[in-house]
């Protein structure tokens, strides 16, 4: 299979699902700590061209680590929830969560391209959110009813799940609000899955008269391949500025190194580092997380050895704070 023939829809629908099929691709012979049983909530999901930036033979792999379903996930983690983010029920019944001054968030879609072990998603499948035309409307609404609001960040699930026809009719929806000054898009498939940036897409970016910035979500240097940087530079050739956001994940970029690379690498790429979050603390992910001690220590690390503008903000999300709280 070349998948680099195929259109994003036909990568997402040809996404590798079964545990089997990937660990045969990847020549892993049933890797140790494997489990059939943690995909049965949270299924696998990760399309070809992620894979296909993965060693073969290496079950230690910071990529495969991301996606593949493992026994630790089973364990009890205390602390750890199945709705750590506080709001998980309501996010399927409103369009839009206004948390913090300035800014709103517009859910999208339930669905991604991939699904990251780590996520607090995982407890919440809320896939089957859509966004009928009346939420969009009430959310426009909400928009235009609240001046205070300059930013609207499209988030979700993955926002750029949707077609480039339904991402052009809600930003002629945007275009018309005068106070909105942004358009904010969080998400993750640019990176996963960089055949989403079609020339439609840049067109509707290009044609708003808003400012628009993309947020994308890479943890590992590996992510970055060279389809990645034909994306990034189609993105940035539409003035576009671009952002990162990383989740600090045990066993995959839990070291000063890696996330020296990954901020270089980032930049080469025209990205500059925005957030490294602290793990949500989603129940299944405990094994994941890096103490706040830990990563105070490779912050101090990494800005010893970075100039300032590729030092990532080290944050956590608290429920009812009214930003997201900087640890470093
Ligand atoms: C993270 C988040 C934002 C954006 O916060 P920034 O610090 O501006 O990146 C906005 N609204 C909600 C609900 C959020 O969770
Ligand atoms: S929301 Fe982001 S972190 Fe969670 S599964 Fe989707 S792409 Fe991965």
């Amino acid at each position: 299979m070349n998948h680099q023939n195929l259109s994003w829809q036909q990568q997402l629908s040809t996404a590798f699902t079964n545990i089997n099929d990937l660990c045969r691709y990847l020549e892993l012979s049933s890797p140790e700590n494997l489990s059939p049983a943690a995909a049965i909530n949270f299924p696998l999901r990760v399309p070809y061209s992620f894979v296909a930036r993965m060693e073969k033979g290496n079950s230690d792999d910071p990529l495969l680590k991301q996606v593949l379903p493992i026994q630790d996930e089973m364990r009890y983690f205390p602390g750890f929830s199945t709705d750590p983010v506080g709001d998980l029920a309501a996010i399927t019944e409103v369009g839009v969560i206004h948390k913090y001054h300035g800014r709103a968030l517009f859910i999208m879609t339930g669905s991604c391209a991939i699904n990251c072990r780590y996520c607090f998603r995982r407890n919440f499948p809320y896939s089957e959110f859509q966004l009928s035309k009346q939420k969009q409307q009430q959310a426009i609404a909400y928009l235009n009813n609240n001046p205070e609001i300059s930013e609207i960040i499209l988030s979700g699930g993955d926002p750029l799940l949707l077609s480039d026809n339904k991402l052009a009719e809600l930003f002629g929806q945007l275009e018309a609000i005068p106070h909105l000054k942004r358009i904010r898009i969080h998400s993750r498939l640019p990176i996963v899955l960089p055949a989403r940036i079609t020339s439609e897409f840049i067109d509707v970016l290009k044609q708003s008269s808003k400012q628009v910035v993309l947020v994308v979500h890479c943890n590992h240097a590996n992510e970055l391949n060279a389809e990645v940087k034909t994306a990034c530079d189609r993105i940035r050739a539409s003035g576009i500025a671009l952002l990162n956001q990383a989740v600090l994940l045990k066993g995959v970029n839990d070291c000063a190194v890696q996330l020296q690379s990954l901020s270089e690498k980032l930049f080469s790429f025209g990205v500059l580092p925005y957030y490294l979050h602290l793990l949500d603390k989603a129940q299944g992910a405990g094994h994941f997380e890096v103490s706040e001690t830990e990563a105070t220590a490779l912050m101090q690390q990494i800005q010893a050895t970075l100039p300032g503008y590729l030092v990532p903000k080290l944050a956590r999300e608290e429920a009812g704070a009214a930003s997201k709280t900087l640890i470093f």
